[in-house]
């Protein structure tokens, strides 16, 4: 795939950009290696200066940076600066929070221990991260890797996706101009098919990818390999539980919002919307009715909902994953054909009775795409829910107490949101279960994911 920005609202492309030499990316990945041996040795004060300093630039040029994102992706400008705002504060909360997270945790002495022993465990970091990241959340995603693994020491090296090449010299940019050491922080633009060879250096001490389940098993197996941590943010097919004692009109307005959130293209969409039968018709006609309602449009003005998916290659799969769930027998309730015109629009789209063959009962759809399915009781949403491969988050909807606590404990999946849309926010612990990834980051287990948790006892 060729490094370039193309613009999905117009289909142009308006910058393309060479991809490394092997000399270069040689350089680069020495730069990285000599930047860690004097970087690990930074004071937490120090990374956390350089952190709050990178805050300030991103609350400082907030609508530049979110200008490139929109131009290169097609997220509507209000998200994109959501989502540099987004940044500022995982970048504060890391530069607040880091040191308390990787701080010495003390054993108890076993009984053979003398008296003036100390057991405990210390944090140091790894060495050079590679992150290979998605074009959804082209800040967030690498932000949220990068602030915990730079407080814990590490330095990082980003392989971003190849249609958001601007955004990857930008977040970099921000990060030096912060005053991060020369080489603790580089973007390499490269194509996929070097990664493998990343991996395989001896500098590059671990891994982390966030993208589709494919890139993932190969990255993963790679890292495996080379026995190098890993941590896998893949994709998922959400599901959201309604039960009757749910509030209808704020629960469409949540499935809503939370299904279009980004386009339509977040891991962690609502994808599929599981009814009680009680309540489906009614659910299903508001669902329908507000995704109607929905503008489609220039991702630029402020009117628009719903803007350009971030490629053309993009709006031709989700559309033939429409076209054959359809030919399998599924109902198509609105939407379901490509605008056609220049720009890469695919109008909200709503698909009912969906059988367990068609591709959209077991894909994930990454676009604008609502499947509605009808459960008998919350058992057979449960059983509708895990019957996935995928495991990532979910939400469930009811005022029930004993339904809350069985869908929070019995849908296979490594989040689930009772009465609240599934979100990724630096407080709260996110990642995956089953095709869905593995590891967690935020929260503390960002600092914690690469890192040596050294076991140390001084007698
Ligand atoms: P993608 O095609 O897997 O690309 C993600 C990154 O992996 C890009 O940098 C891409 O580089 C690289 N890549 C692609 N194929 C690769 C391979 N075989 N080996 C190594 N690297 C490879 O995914 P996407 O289309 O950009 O993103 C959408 C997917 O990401 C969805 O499945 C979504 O659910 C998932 N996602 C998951 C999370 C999460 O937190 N769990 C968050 C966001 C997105 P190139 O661009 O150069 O191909």
């Amino acid at each position: 795939m060729a490094i370039a920005t193309t613009n999905p609202a117009t289909g142009e492309t308006v910058k393309e950009f060479d991809a490394l030499t092997s000399e270069q990316l040689e350089e680069k990945l020495q730069r990285a290696w000599d930047a860690f041996q004097t970087y690990r040795d930074t004071t937490f004060e120090q990374r956390a200066g350089w952190l709050r300093a990178a805050a300030d630039i991103f609350d400082a040029e907030n609508e530049r940076l979110a200008e490139l994102a929109t131009l290169e992706m097609g997220k509507t400008f209000a998200a994109a600066k959501a989502e540099v705002t987004k940044c500022a504060l995982g970048c504060r909360w890391y530069a607040d929070h880091a040191e308390e997270d990787l701080a010495d945790v003390e054993w108890p002495k076993p009984a053979s221990a003398p008296e003036h022993a100390r057991i405990f465990t210390r944090y140091q970091p790894l060495g050079p991260v590679l992150a290979v990241m998605p074009w959804n959340f082209p800040y967030w995603q690498v932000l949220r890797f990068a602030a915990p693994a730079l407080m814990a020491g590490n330095v990082g090296l980003l392989k971003h996706a190849s249609n958001v090449p601007q955004v990857a010299l930008a977040i970099e940019d921000v990060l030096t101009r912060a005053g991060f050491p020369d080489g603790a922080f580089q973007t390499l633009l490269v194509g996929s098919s070097v990664i493998e060879g990343i991996i395989d250096d001896d500098r590059v001490r671990a891994v982390t990818l966030t993208g589709s389940e494919p890139a993932g098993r190969e990255v993963g197996a790679r890292a495996s390999q080379n026995v190098k941590t890993s941590v896998l943010e893949l994709g998922g097919s959400d599901p959201f539980i309604v039960m009757p004692s749910a509030d209808m009109d704020s629960t469409v307005a949540a499935a809503v919002s939370s299904r279009m959130l980004n386009n339509g293209q977040s891991c962690i969409n609502a994808k599929r919307f599981i009814v009680h039968e009680q309540i489906a018709d009614e659910f299903t006609q508001k669902l329908v009715q507000k995704m109607e309602s929905l503008t489609m449009g220039d991702p630029m003005d402020e009117n628009t909902d719903l803007g350009p998916m971030s490629q053309a290659q993009g709006v031709e799969d989700l559309d033939s994953q429409v076209q054959d769930s359809v030919g399998a027998g599924a109902r198509l309730l609105t939407g379901g054909k490509p605008h056609g015109g220049p720009g890469n629009y695919y109008p909200a789209t709503v698909l009912a009775d969906i059988p367990k063959d068609a591709r959209a009962y077991r894909e994930e759809l990454f676009g604008p795409v609502a499947l509605v399915f009808r459960a008998q009781d919350a058992d057979d949403a449960i059983r509708i829910a895990n019957d996935s491969d995928f495991g990532l988050g979910g939400s469930a909807w009811t005022e029930d107490e004993d339904e809350k606590i069985k869908f929070a404990t019995q849908v296979e999946s490594g989040m689930v949101y009772i009465n609240k849309v599934t979100e990724s926010t630096p407080e709260v612990p996110f990642g995956g279960a089953k095709n869905s990834g593995y590891g967690r980051e935020l929260a503390s287990f960002g600092p914690q994911s690469f890192v040596n948790a050294k076991t140390i006892w001084i007698q």
